[in-house]
């Protein structure tokens, strides 16, 4: 089912005022309200519908990403359809305090007007927990993954309702559509009373007619959905991030449970992460190193250029700026850190023994670190400080 657009939903134009939202929705919801249309099936699903409206368009926030993005922009995953209402009826009537308590005069009039629907209870699907494999570049862009999840559906036999068709949900007859029985017992102190929930519909205040073949009344079968998921650029191994109203259909229209993703990094062949940061272990020959170079370091997206000094010491870290990853949740952005090692020879043949040793005399190839050819203990405490 399409949603329809939120403004129209409510009557009002894209540029309506905060308090012309609101008097707009006032006067659907007393229009459509259960307690004025009883056994209206349409009257509460413009009740719901409404209420979903406002529900976005009084938050800032949820109104300016609407108005950017749609639907898609307030439902929790872009796409995949999805439940169509996700507010319940108590989470409507708690709404209701800062619309109409100051028009009802404290709030004590309208009280009782949402009364007996209160109590019932609100199924609600279970979360769903899955796992996303990702690149480091998936990681460094961001990634928009669509997955596969199998789950609790909405039954489309009965679009959830759980009756089957042309039979519709009737007042339980036992509890009379409070959803709780009284019972009262006489004890040697008098008549006590006990409230429980109603075993015939199970706290629901409603029973079917004629349950749905398809999924027995449930409204819920076992099924296949496919959910797009964005996923910010900079997470990290282990983080999750939670879908709301993509996990467990629930039972008879109630709300949907969450999907929580599991964020899992897949090792990249010649970078490592460190937070923000990437790291690179380069290896350069000797004579690189005493003649300066120029090599190629692998990068999230390609490779970089980089300049090998003369007279390099094995050890030492060259930090790319900028070319590790996003922060999650700021604008900052780490480096790539490249650990320069020398590489020593493993196999000499005879000659190049002979060149060694007549170097070996030299006076320039005898060890004198200076301060700048800082130790790799001194390094690792400089890159730790920072
Ligand atoms: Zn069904
Ligand atoms: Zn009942």
């Amino acid at each position: 089912m399409a949603k329809r657009d939120f403004y129209e939903i409510l009557g009002v134009s894209k540029d309506a005022s905060e308090s012309e939202i609101k008097k707009a929705y006032r006067q659907k919801a007393l229009k459509y309200h259960p307690d004025k249309n009883p056994d209206d099936k349409q009257a509460e699903e413009n009740f719901k519908e409404a209420a979903e409206a406002y529900e976005v368009l009084s938050n800032k926030e949820k109104r300016s990403r609407y108005d950017r993005f749609g639907h898609a922009g307030v439902g929790g995953a872009a796409g995949g359809g999805g439940g169509y209402h996700h507010m319940s009826m108590d989470d409507i009537f708690s709404q209701f305090g800062d619309i109409f308590g100051g028009a009802f005069g404290g709030g004590g009039g309208f009280s009782s007007f949402g009364g007996g629907q209160r109590r019932r209870r609100v199924n609600r699907g279970s979360n769903l927990r899955v796992k996303v494999k990702l690149s480091l570049k998936e990681i460094a862009h961001g990634v928009e993954k669509k997955i596969k999840v199998h789950k609790y559906i909405e039954c489309t036999s009965c679009k959830g309702s759980g009756a089957k068709e042309g039979s519709s949900y009737t007042s339980c007859h036992t509890c009379h559509g409070s959803g709780q029985v009284t019972q009262v017992t006489n004890t040697f102190l008098g008549q006590m009373q006990t409230t429980s929930t109603c075993p015939t519909c199970g706290g629901q205040g409603q029973t079917i007619a004629n349950k749905c073949q398809v999924c027995a009344g449930d409204g819920i079968v076992r099924g296949n959905e496919v959910i797009s998921i964005n996923i910010p650029a900079g997470v990290e191994d282990g983080m999750q991030l939670s879908v709301s109203g993509k996990g467990n259909a629930a039972a008879r229209g109630g709300i949907a449970g969450d999907l929580i993703v599991l964020i899992e990094e897949e090792p990249h062949g010649s970078l490592e992460r460190d937070g923000m940061n990437l790291l690179h272990e380069a290896y350069i020959s000797f004579p690189d190193a005493a003649l300066g170079s120029v090599i190629d370091v692998p990068t999230i997206d390609g490779k970089a250029r980089v300049k090998i000094a003369p007279g390099t010491q094995g050890g030492k870290v060259l930090r790319l700026k900028g070319k590790g990853l996003p922060s999650v949740n700021s604008y900052g952005h780490g480096d790539l850190l490249v650990n320069v090692n020398v590489w020593t020879p493993k196999n000499l043949s005879r000659e190049e023994k002979e060149m060694l040793e007549r170097m070996k005399t030299s006076e320039n190839f005898k060890p004198n670190p200076s301060a700048r050819d800082k130790s790799f203990f001194s390094k690792m405490k400089d890159y730790f400080n920072n």
